[in-house]
C-alpha cells in the first residue's frame, strides 16, 4: 500500500463537512433562520485564540454568523452568569460555547448547569451530559465527534471491532467511548494507572490516543492491523505541531493512521458548525 493511503486525512473530510454545511446554512436563511455562535472567552490563553480563530473562520467559510466574548481574567460568578444567562436569553444566539479551563475563582459547576442545554454545543451541561451517557440523540463534545465523523467518512468499521482509547477525561476519553458504544465498538477504556497498555493496544482492532503526551505511542504498542486515530495536539519550541502518536515510528508499521497535523484537529470546528446548525434548525 502506498504510504499516502494509509492516512486518515482530517482535512478532506472538513472540506466535504464545510460544503455540505453551507447548503445547510444557506436553506436555514431562505426560512428566516440566520445561525450565529456565540463564543465566551475569559483572559488570553494562546491555545484558546487559536481555536478561536480557527473556529470564527469555520463559521465564516460556511455562512454562520459568530461573535465573539472576552472577559477578563479577573471576572466575578455574578458577571459572567450574567453575561451568560443574558446570551441563554438572546433568541439569535443559537450555539453557546465557554472556553475551559475557567479561572479559579469563578464557580464551573455552576456555569455548566447555568448554559441552556439547547444551545450547549460542547455539550458541558449536566443535561446533554446525561444523555451522552444514556445514547439519547443530543448535541455531543465536538473532539469526540470529531473521531467519530473521521471513522465514518473513511469508512473504518467500528461496529463489533474493539477500540483501545487511552485517556479519561470529560473532554476526550469519556465522552468519546460513550460514542463509540453508541457505534456498536466494543470499548476499553485506559489511563495513567492501566496496567499492559502496550498489549491492550497491540491486541485491540483501533487505538485511540488522547492522553495528553507528546510522541507517546511508539512502534511497540502496535501491529501491522492497527488503525490509529491521533488526538493530541502539541506544540514545540519551533512551532512544529505533532500529537500523542510518534508518528515517524508508528506510521510505517499500522494499516492507517491519522497525522497531526491534517488528522483529528480539522474536523472539531466542523461539528461545531454542524451543532449550531442543528440548535438552529430546532429554534
Ligand atoms: P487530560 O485531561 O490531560 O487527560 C489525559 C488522560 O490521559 C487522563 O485520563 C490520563 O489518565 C491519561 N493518561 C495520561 N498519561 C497516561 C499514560 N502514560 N498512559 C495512559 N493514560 C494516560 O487531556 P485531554 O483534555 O483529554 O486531552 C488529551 C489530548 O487531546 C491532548 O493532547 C489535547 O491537546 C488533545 N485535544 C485535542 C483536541 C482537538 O481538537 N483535536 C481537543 C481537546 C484536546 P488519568 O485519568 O489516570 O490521569
Amino acid at each position: 500500500m502506498a504510504f499516502e493511503e494509509k492516512l486518515l486525512l482530517g482535512t478532506v473530510v472538513a472540506k466535504t463537512k464545510t460544503e455540505e454545511l453551507s447548503i445547510r446554512t444557506q436553506e436555514l436563511k431562505r426560512g428566516g433562520v440566520i445561525p450565529k455562535l456565540c463564543i465566551m472567552r475569559v483572559g488570553e490563553r494562546p491555545d484558546d485564540i487559536s481555536y478561536e480563530r480557527g473556529a470564527v473562520k469555520r463559521m465564516q467559510n460556511i455562512g454562520i454568523e459568530a461573535e465573539v466574548q472576552t472577559f477578563a481574567q479577573s471576572i466575578t460568578q455574578d458577571e459572567f452568569l450574567q453575561a451568560l444567562e443574558k446570551n441563554n436569553k438572546d433568541e439569535s444566539i443559537h450555539g453557546i460555547l465557554i472556553f475551559m479551563p475557567l479561572p479559579k475563582q469563578l464557580d464551573v459547576d455552576e456555569i455548566k448547569a447555568t448554559i441552556l442545554p439547547s444551545k450547549d454545543v460542547d455539550c458541558i451541561s449536566p443535561a446533554n451530559v446525561a444523555k451522552l451517557l444514556t445514547g439519547e440523540e443530543g448535541l455531543v463534545p465536538c473532539t469526540p465527534m470529531a473521531v467519530i465523523e473521521l471513522m465514518k467518512y473513511h469508512d473504518i468499521e467500528m461496529q463489533g471491532k474493539h477500540v483501545v482509547v487511552i485517556g479519561r477525561s470529560m473532554v476526550v476519553g469519556k465522552p468519546l467511548s460513550m460514542l463509540l458504544l453508541r457505534e456498536n465498538a466494543t470499548v476499553t477504556v485506559c489511563h495513567s494507572k492501566t496496567g499492559g497498555l502496550d498489549r491492550l493496544c497491540r491486541d485491540a482492532d483501533l487505538v485511540v490516543c488522547a492522553l495528553g503526551k507528546s510522541k507517546f505511542l511508539t512502534s511497540k504498542y502496535v501491529n501491522e492491523k492497527s488503525i490509529v486515530i491521533d488526538v493530541g495536539i502539541h506544540v514545540d519550541e519551533e512551532g512544529n505541531m505533532n500529537g500523542d502518536v510518534n508518528f515517524d515510528d508508528v506510521a510505517p508499521v499500522v494499516a492507517k493512521i491519522t497525522p497531526v497535523p491534517r488528522g483529528v484537529g480539522s474536523i472539531t470546528t466542523v461539528v461545531l458548525a454542524k451543532q449550531v446548525l442543528e440548535s438552529a434548525a430546532k429554534a
